[in-house]
């Protein structure tokens, strides 16, 4: 799972947006649900077990 370098929190989904393609990125674009921020820097951290 990914999170908001941002914020820190992990409501973080790819960003699949005509947006996102127009910028002609090769690379997945993720969006934070929570601060509404958008990048493809998203830290991906290993979830933990309950
Ligand atoms: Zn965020």
């Amino acid at each position: 799972m990914r999170i908001c370098p941002k914020c820190k929190s992990t409501d973080v989904e790819a960003d699949l947006s005509a947006q996102s393609y127009g910028k002609g990125s090769f690379f997945n674009q993720y969006k934070c649900n929570n601060c509404g921020y958008t990048g493809i820097f998203f830290p991906e951290i290993k979830k933990k077990k309950d």
